[in-house]
């Protein structure tokens, strides 16, 4: 297979395939939908996902506040998007409410592969309709359905309202829970079960009155070479059947690396207060054992990541989805909530009422942890009850719920310095659940680098050094650290703009991604180009962050408590100068200035010319 070879375009048709070159735009003010059409040059330098997304979304969000109505929401799946197995990612971009800045959040599932088959490389929506809405998308016409009688209604049941009324369209649907209606600003979006989480569009969309997206069932438009999908498909199956790096996500779900992060130091409970142990009672064996579980697979995927839970509430029997490993961590583990079947109706409510299991763990956590310190007054205590009332609280935006709606930075700030000191996030976005302090007074300065440099903040999804993680390198060995982080977060963001799963694509080589990207929409990208797209990704991010004033520069550092806090003696923590000399390091190596803002000539040798003049130096 050639993989050196430079861009070019080829196909039947002399363009590039598998692709609508159409994105919907709908303005809910006005009520009024339009299209745009990226050019062949914004396929090339972009591809699709999160960063097509971020191409189109951030010159008009400059300086826009998340919930104002003129601010945009996008949905991208990717070019790859439907056609293989554990291609089926769609990523939500958009002006985050939790962060201010342009974030993104990634979900599998069946919504990317809607979003093109019914014509479009993405949907964007602003404005805001004066009455609750929902947006339906039909080969015939976009219009909008009175939603009023959904308010305050659970995903699952606006779900299954949506899909009964519309079923001659066998639509996908994508709604919000009634935290997003109250702009909670960790609210989540949910689709078939899966979750846009991070960031808070689903408050963006309540801002927007927006309940629901219903979209008709379509076909996925052509690809450059059909035989060379075929093929390619069967390979990925061949490489994740019965494969020793898949088969605990095939046995156990995502929650399979809960006992290696309990092993290497990087699981926490009570709000990255203590390190957690195995021994004190919740195991990935027994998540599977005792909850009664059903695997679930996005289409195609032999992996079979996800499961489906069934449990009681009260006299009803529920079908909740997970539990997954972020959600064990956050509302489970991180409370100290160790019960499989607590854990899967905390995650149950959650996914209901539409809100970010992570944020949602990390506010109720720095809560507790703000109690035990005297800073907050609260007589609740600490068990599964009161974490549930907290929860309908925060939905509510109830009493000191409406504080913790805001989400724990924010919390922090109105509680005073001493709590801002507490707050275990990066630039506003709660940290996912792996502790860079690790094990054996071994920091993992690699992931903490990650972590520090994330332009959207401490995402899991898009910053990380799983080499760490993986045992495959020493934490505390820096050689190479900042240029390996600097890759590899182009890489996690290259893949996000194909719309492939980082799970079951994650174990795969540069040739494979070549092979789809080339079977699909005919373009032949050699290793460095594909790279690009991902690294155009992060300097867009960045650039975002550059120019939207107090709210979202600078803040390149780890949270105060890991250069401080040691969860036991001997416990690792953070050196101030090392990890400056890191982030350093990281800044040359991705084109950066000192203050981690993109150079205007690394703009121009990214093909980015349009955007250069928005930098001055
Ligand atoms: S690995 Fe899991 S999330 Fe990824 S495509 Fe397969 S089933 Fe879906």
């Amino acid at each position: 297979m050639d993989v050196d070879g430079s861009i070019e375009t080829v196909g039947p048709q002399e363009r590039i395939m598998g692709v609508n070159r159409r994105v919907l735009h709908v303005d809910l003010t006005k009520g009024m939908a339009g299209e745009l059409h990226p050019s062949q040059e914004d396929y090339r330098r972009f591809l699709g996902g999160q960063a097509l997304g971020k191409h189109l979304l951030l010159r008009p969000n400059i300086r826009l506040d998340p919930l104002n109505p003129n601010s945009s929401l996008g949905f991208f799946p990717g070019p790859l998007t439907g056609y293989f197995p554990g291609s089926g990612t769609c990523v939500a971009v958009g002006l985050s409410p939790l962060t201010d800045r342009l974030g993104s959040s990634i979900s599998q599932g069946l919504i990317g592969t809607a979003i093109k088959a019914a014509g479009y490389d993405g949907i964007i929506i602003t404005g805001k309709s004066d009455h609750l809405s929902t947006m339906v998308i039909t080969r015939k016409g976009i219009f909008l359905d009175d939603a009023s009688d959904l308010a305050d209604t659970p995903n699952s049941v606006t779900e299954e309202i949506l899909k009964t009324k519309h079923s001659g369209l066998k639509p996908a649907i994508i709604s919000i829970g009634p935290a997003g209606e109250n702009q909670v600003r960790f609210a989540s979006v949910q689709s078939g079960g899966r979750t846009f989480g991070r960031q808070g569009f689903g408050a963006v969309m309540g801002s927007k009155n927006l309940k629901a997206i219903v979209i008709e069932k379509g076909k996925l438009p052509e690809v450059a070479d059909q035989k060379a999908v075929n093929r390619i498909s069967r390979e990925i199956r061949e490489m994740t059947r019965g494969v020793n790096r898949y088969t605990p996500f095939t046995v156990h779900g995502t929650a399979s690396v809960l006992d290696s992060h309990a092993r290497i130091g990087t699981l926490d409970s009570e709000y990255f207060s203590h390190q957690y142990s195995l021994t004190e009672g919740l195991s990935t064996a027994d998540l599977s054992q005792q909850t009664e579980q059903d695997h679930l697979a996005c289409p195609g995927c032999v992996v079979c990541c996800a499961r489906k839970s069934n449990i009681k509430l009260g006299e009803q029997e529920v079908t909740t989805h997970g539990p997954e490993y972020e959600s064990t961590f956050a509302i489970g583990i991180n409370l100290r909530v160790y019960n499989p079947e607590d854990i899967a109706k905390l995650e149950y409510l959650c996914d209901e009422y539409g809100l970010d299991v992570l944020s949602t763990g990390a506010a109720i956590g720095f809560l507790f942890r703000a109690v035990k310190e005297g800073l907050v007054k609260f007589d609740g205590g600490v068990s599964v009850e009161i974490i549930k009332k907290l929860i309908a609280d925060i939905v509510a935006r109830n009493g000191l719920g409406d504080q913790l709606a805001e989400g724990a930075s924010r919390f922090a700030i109105q509680v005073g310095p001493e709590a801002e000191q507490l707050v275990m996030a990066v630039k506003g976005l709660d940290m996912a659940a792996i502790d860079p302090r690790g094990k054996g007074g071994i920091p993992l300065y690699g992931t903490a680098l990650a972590f520090a440099t994330g332009p959207e903040g401490a995402h899991h999804r898009r910053s990380i050094d799983s080499r760490e993680t993986e045992n495959m390198v020493p934490g505390n060995v820096l050689e190479g650290k900042a240029a390996a982080v600097a890759r590899k977060e182009q890489q996690m963001a290259a893949m996000n703009a194909l719309g492939t799963c980082s799970w079951s694509f994650g174990g795969f080589d540069f040739e494979t991604y070549l092979a789809a990207i080339q079977a699909v929409t005919g373009l032949t990208l050699t290793v460095e180009e594909y790279r690009q797209v991902g690294h155009r990704e992060v300097m867009l991010t960045r650039l975002f962050n550059a120019l939207g004033g107090e709210k979202s520069s600078g803040e390149n550092r780890l949270p105060e408590r890991l250069y401080t806090e040691r969860r036991f003696p001997g416990d690792a923590v953070f050196s101030k100068e090392i990890m400056a000399d890191l982030i350093q390091e990281f800044n040359t190596e991705m084109g950066l200035d000192s203050a981690g803002n993109p150079t205007r000539q690394s703009l121009i040798q990214l093909d980015l010319v349009e955007y250069s003049d928005l930098i001055h130096v």
